[in-house]
């Protein structure tokens, strides 16, 4: 039994909650329904932020304004240059609030703040990429179709877009897709997770100060059903770019087709770390432990399989569960700690409830698998599951908490055959010395990124994103501007048309 969490109060909490307005057409205002938002601070039990809470009403506004600024703004009609200089000055105005945002996410999502440091800066390294990326956008020319005839292929911003983004990443998601977006020239309007908007806000105050033209960039705090779902299907909007989870995903894009709206989804994951006996295998040690509790589990890219050889399965998982034990949880606030709080009690309640079901089936809690007592807040211990086989719940569905479940296997065949049997597709890990096996298993695991003898990297430069129902299409990477456009055929036909069809 570990010993109970206590958990300091930091200065927010004996201050009023940071209060967080709508930003439509360049402005903070109310809801027009005048209702409001509470979020509770998972790791420390205070109330954090109170923002406006959008509704239909504000949905209708902001759509309009974005599609105003899009027909008759000058944002699309800037020179790529203009708009680069634009993303660049918010990246220069991100780093320089970074500790800033770097709190409020810990604050509200409870994750810790060493990690939420890192992903903002990451954040600040994909602005400026999206700016890069704003001056190579081009289309392409056609000059081998006859002395007559001259192609011209645009890449035209493609409108209006609707951002919506889930609670574990708050600030590196959205960054993830509206500096692309905005560097094709499109408007958006977005929705952060009704848990964790108050970063997304104040990215909407940088973006004010950068320059941004006004209505080009609209933020809406709200409820999924309320604000979410109209952003959808709403016609005026061209395009969904939608973060969260596969069941919300499917909604969505139910949802848009009924308009015919180009899609972005980046879903669910369930993704395996194959570990063979001729690994690094205190490289892989650690990279199990990173996999499976970076952001408490609470992560779509969670390594949360650990399908280990049989042969090294005792020594290796030995080796996890001591690393497990070594790792700080609590506090978020606290510079050491590895594993914050989970996001609420209800998830709380949902993560032990797979525990418990897998203890139930015969599984063997090799640590963990309680809720941590702690002074303030919701905590979970680390947990490794052991015995797990392919049918449970617990090693087909998304867990999201900091759970490590252990299959086994004898034979690269049957380790790709567990890797493969999910109907996720999101990412894997492949951890061996040998060429002939990091390829096998690159080549056939069938997910959006594997890594081979490291895990969980990301680059501004390499796209990511989800094979079977982990997603459709990818984010970031050389063509991640290109997502946010339309091409445009133009045919130049040069002196008299030949070839008349009457006549
Ligand atoms: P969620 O699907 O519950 O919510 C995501 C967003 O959708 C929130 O802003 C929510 O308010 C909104 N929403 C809810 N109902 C809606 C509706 N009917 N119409 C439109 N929007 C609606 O997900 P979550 O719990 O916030 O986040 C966790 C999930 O996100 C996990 O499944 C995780 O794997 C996934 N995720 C995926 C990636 C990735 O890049 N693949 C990254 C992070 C998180």
């Amino acid at each position: 039994m570990n010993a109970p969490l206590n958990i300091a109060m930091p200065a927010e909490a004996a201050a009023a909650p940071k209060s967080y307005r709508l930003l439509i057409g360049g402005k903070f205002v109310d809801a027009q329904d005048g209702r409001t938002l509470e979020r509770r601070s998972p790791g420390h039990g205070f109330t954090v932020s109170r923002y406006a809470q959008a509704g239909a009403a504000d949905v209708e506004t902001a759509v309009q304004v974005a599609h105003k600024a899009f027909e008759t703004g000058p944002w699309p009609r800037m020179k790529a240059a203009e708009r680069a200089a634009i993303l660049l000055k918010a990246a220069d105005l991100i780093e320089a609030r970074l500790d800033e945002i770097a709190r409020l996410d810990v604050l509200e999502s409870g994750k810790p703040i060493a990690q939420a440091r890192g992903e903002i800066g990451g954040a600040v390294d994909i602005w400026r990429y999206a700016a890069a990326l704003a001056r190579t956008l081009h289309g392409e020319s056609y000059a081998n179709l006859g002395d007559a005839m001259l192609g011209v292929v645009l890449r035209e911003p493609i409108g209006v877009v609707s951002i919506i983004t889930p609670w574990n990443f708050p600030f590196l998601i959205v960054s993830q897709k509206l500096p692309f977006a905005l560097a094709a020239g499109c408007t958006a309007v977005i929705k952060p997770s009704e848990m964790t908007s108050a970063s997304t806000f104040v990215l909407g105050e940088i973006l004010m100060q950068a320059g941004l033209p006004d209505g080009v960039v609209n933020i809406l705090a709200g409820l999924g059903a309320d604000v979410g779902a109209p952003m959808v299907s709403h016609p005026l909007v061209e395009m969904v770019s939608f973060t969260g989870s596969t069941r919300v995903g499917r909604m969505t894009m139910a949802s848009a087709a009924n308009s015919l709206k180009k899609v972005s989804m980046e879903l669910g994951g369930k993704n395996g770390q194959l570990v063979f006996p001729d690994a690094d295998l205190e490289a892989a040690a650690d990279a199990a432990v990173f996999g499976g509790f970076f952001n408490a589990g609470e992560c779509c890219n969670a390594g949360s399989r650990l399908i280990v050889h049989g042969a090294i399965a005792d020594d290796f998982l030995g080796a996890v569960k001591a690393l497990t034990a070594k790792m700080v949880v609590g506090d978020p606030l606290d510079d050491r700690t590895k594993v914050g709080a989970m996001i609420s009690a209800d998830h709380v309640a949902k993560v032990t409830g797979y525990v418990t079901a897998a203890e139930n089936d015969g599984c063997r809690i090799y640590c963990g698998g309680k809720q941590r007592a702690s002074s303030a807040g919701q905590y979970l211990d680390p947990t490794i599951v052991r015995d797990v086989t392919e049918d449970m719940a617990i090693a087909r569905e998304e867990v999201f908490g900091p759970v490590l479940s252990v299959l086994t296997f004898e034979s690269i065949e049957r380790a790709l055959r567990i890797a493969n049997n999910t109907p996720y597709g999101l990412s894997a890990g492949v951890w061996s010395a040998s060429i002939d096996t990091c390829m096998s298993v690159a080549r056939n695991v069938r997910s959006g990124t594997v890594w081979v003898n490291t895990f969980m990297e990301g680059y501004p430069e390499l796209p990511f994103g989800g094979y079977k129902q982990s997603g459709l299409g990818r984010e970031l990477g050389k063509r991640a501007v290109e997502d946010y456009t339309e091409e445009k055929t133009i045919q130049f036909h040069r002196g008299q048309r030949t070839g008349w069809w009457v006549g």
